[in-house]
């Protein structure tokens, strides 16, 4: 592992840390954690004093192969000799070729993509496409939801505390119960332009849809003349045990939006496109990094990576096992497991927040997934041993007495243990 991190700048004070120094330069828009972490291998990350933790956040389902991935670091080291940037005014053999790759493998008729370079960047897109295709404007989205934090991408998020500092938002977006199909049913006529669903709510507390409910949902939508927007941002890419969660209900989406973990760790985002978005005329839409020849190569060898070392099956069989061991640990605490893939929620009878810090001091880094859950997303390279160790270091801190609230809520508590 490298050492720490560089030397404070001349005049700063000496004896700040890190977190402190981060913490006084940064917008302030993060609660940050008191952890600093300086480097990665596989599923384990170590911070500044060399203290190695089990990573079952994965920058949030970014790190699906791992931190570091040997196959990523050479793409991007090799690319990044050639050639960096290639705005999409001109064409380039690399994003060819990843072009071609992600088509090839994805679900459904998807037969065109988008490249831009995050999550809320690829819904946004998808709500513009939406509204250009349909000439219509309306969006029916899930409560619980949550698809990103740019305007329209927000608009389309459910979470109060989201949202409500940036009200009134992009008008005549609704929310409906996620699997009711009734409600669902209620809420699109022939006025809407999109419906927009994760196929398992992550943020939500990892809640997977029901496969019959999102096949009517798409049929919904075909029959109204919407488009079925399906949000696989932290679900695809071997998460959930299939390449794409989509794939568990056999969906054929009209558009798809990816990005966390599609290249490695580098920053991209995608919207995939199926036949029904046509006339998108030039000029729409675009971005200036969108397509970059880094991210693309690192986005081909990210899908070598899966293939060649089975992870989708890896994460079917780790998280089945992981589900199994931390039940059979009986814990009263737990009310419910939730789990697709590697995609474990695990639902408490109260309050989630407070076991984050606990769980840290003993070497196991988490996720809350609203309120009551605790949300696992280890990466899918996770050695079984540490997994099981994670598991077993939950039970155990799940098993001991709960404590009275203490007066300042731990920093995750106000973000529902977001990072971002
Ligand atoms: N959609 C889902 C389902 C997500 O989980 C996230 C991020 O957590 C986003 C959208 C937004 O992605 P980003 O943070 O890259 O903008």
């Amino acid at each position: 592992m490298e050492p720490t991190g560089s030397p404070p700048p001349a005049g700063s004070d000496t004896h700040e840390t890190t977190f402190q120094r981060e913490n006084r330069l940064q917008s302030g828009v993060y609660a940050k954690r008191e952890l600093t972490i300086v480097s990665g291998k596989g599923a384990k990350v170590r911070d500044e004093d060399g203290r190695e933790y089990i990573d079952c956040v994965a920058g949030i389902s970014v790190a699906n192969l791992g931190h570091c991935h040997p196959k990523i670091v050479r793409a991007i080291t090799e690319q990044a000799q050639r050639l960096i940037t290639c705005q999409e005014m001109f064409a380039n053999d690399v994003r060819a070729d990843y072009l071609e790759r992600l088509v090839g493998v994805a679900p459904g008729k998807l037969e065109r993509v988008f490249l831009c370079n995050s999550g809320t960047e690829a819904i946004e897109a998808a709500i513009k496409f939406a509204f250009v295709v349909t000439k219509r404007h309306k969006v029916v989205a899930a409560m619980r939801g949550f698809h990103g934090r740019t305007l329209g991408a927000l608009s389309a998020t459910w979470e109060k505390k989201y949202r409500e500092p940036f009200l009134p938002l992009v008008p005549d977006f609704t929310h409906v119960p996620y699997n009711d199909l009734e409600k669902l049913d209620a809420a699109v006529d022939d006025t809407v332009a999109a419906v927009l669903l994760e196929p398992v709510q992550g943020e939500g507390g990892i809640r997977p849809g029901d496969p019959d409910y999102l096949r009517a949902a798409q049929k919904l939508c075909r029959e109204r003349g919407a488009m079925f927007l399906l949000d696989e941002i932290q679900t695809a890419f071997g998460r959930t045990g299939t390449l794409f969660a989509a794939e568990h209900a056999g969906l054929d989406p009209d558009m798809l939006c990816i990005a966390k973990s599609m290249a490695g760790g580098v920053p991209m985002g995608a919207t995939l496109l199926g036949p029904r978005v046509v006339g998108l005329p030039p000029k729409i839409h675009g971005s200036t990094f969108g397509g970059n020849p880094l991210a693309c190569a690192a986005g081909i060898a990210a899908l070598d990576a899966i293939r060649d070392e089975n992870l989708c099956e890896r994460a079917n069989e780790l998280g089945k096992r992981a589900a199994e061991r931390l039940e059979a640990h009986g814990v009263e605490r737990i009310r419910e497991i939730r789990q697709l893939g590697l995609m474990i929620g695990v639902e408490l009878r109260d309050k989630a927040a407070p076991v984050l810090p606990k769980l840290q001091e003993k070497g196991v880094l988490a996720l809350l997934g609203g309120v009551n859950v605790l949300r696992l997303l280890p990466p899918l390279v996770i050695e079984q041993d540490d997994l099981d160790a994670a598991i077993d270091i939950i039970a155990d801190v799940l098993s001991q007495p709960t404590e009275a609230p203490a007066a300042a809520p731990p920093a995750d508590a106000a973000t529902g243990g977001r990072a971002s």
